[in-house]
Protein backbone atom coordinates (compact mmCIF):
# COMPACT_ATOMS: atom_id res chain seq x y z
CA UNK A 1 0.00 0.00 0.00
CA UNK A 2 1.17 3.55 -1.11
CA UNK A 3 2.14 5.92 2.19
CA UNK A 4 0.02 8.49 2.04
CA UNK A 5 1.21 11.98 2.52
CA UNK A 6 -0.36 15.09 3.34
CA UNK A 7 -0.23 17.83 0.70
CA UNK A 8 -1.19 21.62 0.82
CA UNK A 9 -0.92 24.67 -1.15
CA UNK A 10 -2.38 27.86 -1.28
CA UNK A 11 -5.46 29.22 -3.73
CA UNK A 12 -4.46 33.05 -4.31
CA UNK A 13 -5.97 35.41 -5.81
CA UNK A 14 -4.93 38.06 -8.39
CA UNK A 15 -6.65 41.90 -8.89
CA UNK A 16 -8.60 40.56 -11.95
CA UNK A 17 -10.62 37.82 -9.49
CA UNK A 18 -8.70 34.88 -11.18
CA UNK A 19 -7.56 32.27 -8.82
CA UNK A 20 -3.81 30.71 -8.83
CA UNK A 21 -2.57 27.72 -7.01
CA UNK A 22 0.95 28.05 -5.11
CA UNK A 23 3.81 25.67 -4.97
CA UNK A 24 2.38 22.39 -3.86
CA UNK A 25 4.13 21.06 -0.24
CA UNK A 26 4.08 17.32 0.53
CA UNK A 27 4.41 16.11 4.38
CA UNK A 28 4.17 13.22 6.10
CA UNK A 29 1.30 11.11 6.70
CA UNK A 30 -0.68 13.13 9.17
CA UNK A 31 1.40 16.62 8.66
CA UNK A 32 1.95 19.11 6.38
CA UNK A 33 3.96 22.73 6.61
CA UNK A 34 1.23 25.18 5.90
CA UNK A 35 2.46 26.91 2.57
CA UNK A 36 3.27 30.43 2.40
CA UNK A 37 3.98 31.26 -0.99
CA UNK A 38 1.64 32.77 -3.41
CA UNK A 39 2.57 33.73 -7.48
CA UNK A 40 3.59 37.34 -7.54
CA UNK A 41 0.77 40.03 -7.29
CA UNK A 42 -1.79 37.68 -6.08
CA UNK A 43 -2.97 37.14 -2.67
CA UNK A 44 -3.83 33.96 -0.46
CA UNK A 45 -7.07 33.59 -0.01
CA UNK A 46 -7.48 29.80 1.06
CA UNK A 47 -5.36 26.99 2.32
CA UNK A 48 -5.92 23.77 0.69
CA UNK A 49 -4.76 20.71 2.01
CA UNK A 50 -5.76 16.68 2.21
CA UNK A 51 -6.26 14.73 5.21
CA UNK A 52 -5.23 10.93 5.67
CA UNK A 53 -7.99 8.01 5.11
CA UNK A 54 -8.41 7.85 8.56
CA UNK A 55 -8.93 11.58 9.72
CA UNK A 56 -11.86 13.08 8.20
CA UNK A 57 -13.11 16.45 6.99
CA UNK A 58 -13.33 18.70 10.10
CA UNK A 59 -10.11 20.74 10.18
CA UNK A 60 -7.98 20.52 13.46
CA UNK A 61 -8.02 23.03 15.69
CA UNK A 62 -4.39 23.60 14.37
CA UNK A 63 -5.63 23.85 10.80
CA UNK A 64 -7.63 26.84 12.42
CA UNK A 65 -5.19 28.68 14.13
CA UNK A 66 -2.77 28.00 11.56
CA UNK A 67 -4.85 29.75 8.78
CA UNK A 68 -6.25 32.00 11.42
CA UNK A 69 -2.60 33.68 11.75
CA UNK A 70 -1.43 34.25 8.14
CA UNK A 71 -4.53 36.22 8.01
CA UNK A 72 -6.27 33.70 5.42
CA UNK A 73 -10.08 33.36 5.76
CA UNK A 74 -10.53 29.40 4.92
CA UNK A 75 -8.60 26.67 5.32
CA UNK A 76 -10.12 23.88 2.61
CA UNK A 77 -9.79 20.09 3.19
CA UNK A 78 -9.41 16.90 0.97
CA UNK A 79 -11.07 14.05 2.63
CA UNK A 80 -11.57 10.99 0.46
CA UNK A 81 -13.59 11.63 -2.14
CA UNK A 82 -14.84 14.72 -0.35
CA UNK A 83 -13.73 18.21 -0.44
CA UNK A 84 -15.01 21.28 1.61
CA UNK A 85 -13.72 25.07 3.04
CA UNK A 86 -14.31 25.71 6.46
CA UNK A 87 -13.99 29.64 7.74
CA UNK A 88 -11.91 30.16 10.36
CA UNK A 89 -13.14 33.32 12.15
ZN1 LIG B 1 -5.81 19.42 8.43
Amino acid sequence: MATFRERAFLACQDQAGKLHAGPQITGSRGKVPFPTVCPAKTKPVAVVHTHPPDDGLEPSDQDLAETRRRGIDLVCVAYKDRFRCFPVH
